[in-house]
């Protein structure tokens, strides 16, 4: 590291809030698949900054619709209507099947938005406050007091008691246990269809499949957090469409504006009724600019056949991971779907993706003992080679 770098880091850590371990390195510039820091080194990146850069760094079509924007107009406020902001829910509405949209400014706002509109639905059915929410073990849906109150990982919710009460927590892929939950006063099930922070796990098609029969046959609210699993990076353009069971109420996030800071949460035109005016709101919320990115962003997946690529390239990277799992006895588990996957380890990764770091790959845990691969979904097999190549080798010196 150069004292260039090590000033930055030094610095940062001084005036920055100490919420984050952070890898030791300043990025610069990215382009397509790799990203370089400050020193001139090239990272093969395998994290799109938390499955945010779908479309990989640098994009000229995705940079010229920002410019072309900022040079016409930032902001304008909700009070007026906007085409960019038009042409994003028409896009987002047409690709999710949900009718209506709510743009927000990130995931945690699009969660306290969709729980904010399942307690108005509720309360708008039966005339009172106080729908229950039923959330799932090792969810993870954001840091707000709201978000957090749904929030699966009791670590992250203990010190910021009390949070929002009516809130119980049911075991995932468990359906017995979703039942024993339910109470006359249960408005919605929240779930994300493939868990990402807590460690990435599938639903299984019997549970998704059942939790929305449960939730038809009682009049209870279904809602999917797609914020990480969403937007193509299963290989369906929202994971619960692979799945072939819709929500009533869907967010959205991260790869939404592959790298401007937006959000959505969506519903059914009968949910959506329930919000009138002045019951939520937002003054960046889907302006103008955020909105011409995530438009181009639908218009760029459909350009380069996205979906095709992150069914071809997960099979080969499912493929290779598989491959790396048995040959290594401390790797214990291989998961995922499409660009989405995981290897769970024995023993903590961080070593693993230390050193992977010094070897330029980028990669991220999901949990104490998981790496999770959430390439740009702009990967082809050549990438997938060269990072078996790094991983492997990181392996051979480390076990
Ligand atoms: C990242 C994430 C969130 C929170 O989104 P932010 O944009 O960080 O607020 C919520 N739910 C899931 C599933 C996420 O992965």
């Amino acid at each position: 590291m150069t004292s260039n770098m090590k000033q930055i880091i030094d610095e940062a850590d001084k005036v920055l809030m100490h919420t984050y371990n952070r890898y030791q390195l300043v990025l610069d510039y990215g382009k397509g698949m790799y990203l370089y820091d400050t020193d001139g080194k090239e990272y093969l990146d395998f994290t799109s900054g938390i499955a945010v850069f779908s479309l990989g760094y640098d994009d000229k079509d995705y940079n010229d619709a920002l410019k072309h924007q900022i040079d016409l107009l930032l902001h304008t406020s909700n009070y007026f209507y906007a085409k960019p902001t038009l042409e994003a829910a028409k896009k987002l509405s047409k690709a999710s099947g949900m009718d209506r949209v709510f743009f927000t400014n990130s995931g945690t706002e699009a969660i306290e938005g969709a729980i904010k509109l399942a307690r108005k639905y509720y309360y708008k059915k039966t005339g009172k406050a106080g729908g229950e929410i039923i959330s799932m073990d090792h969810s993870f849906h954001g840091r707000s007091m709201g978000a957090l109150s749904i929030t699966g990982t009791k670590k992250y919710r203990q010190a910021f008691e009390p949070l929002i009460g009516g809130v119980k927590f049911a075991t995932f892929n468990d359906l017995n246990s979703v039942k024993e939950n339910i109470s006359d006063k249960t408005c919605a099930i929240i779930m994300e269809p493939i868990q990402g922070e807590g460690g990435l796990y599938p639903t299984t098609d019997e549970f998704i499949k059942g939790v929305r029969k449960l939730c038809d046959e009682l009049g209870i609210l279904l809602i999917f957090d797609e914020i990480q699993c969403g937007m193509g990076r299963t290989g369906d353009m929202f994971s619960y469409q692979g799945y072939k069971v819709k929500p009533d109420i869907l967010t959205s996030a991260k790869a939404l504006g592959c790298g401007v800071a937006v959000g959505a949460f969506a519903a059914t035109e009968a949910v959506a009724a329930a919000f009138e005016p002045g019951d939520h709101g937002t003054t960046y919320g889907g302006n103008p600019f955020v909105c011409a990115a995530v438009s181009k962003v639908f218009d760029l997946y459909e350009d380069r056949n996205i979906l095709e690529n992150v069914k071809r390239v997960g099979d080969y990277l499912s493929l290779k991971l598989n491959e790396v799992k048995n040959k290594y006895d401390i790797i214990v588990d291989h998961r995922g779907k499409g660009l989405m996957q995981a290897l769970e380890f024995k023993s903590p990764v961080n070593r693993i993706i230390a050193k992977a770091l010094e070897k330029g790959l980028i990669l991220i845990s999901a949990g104490a003992n998981v790496i999770r691969f959430l390439p740009p979904l702009i990967l082809e097999e050549k990438h997938v080679n060269d990072m078996i190549e790094i991983l492997t080798e990181c392996l051979d010196e480390l076990v």
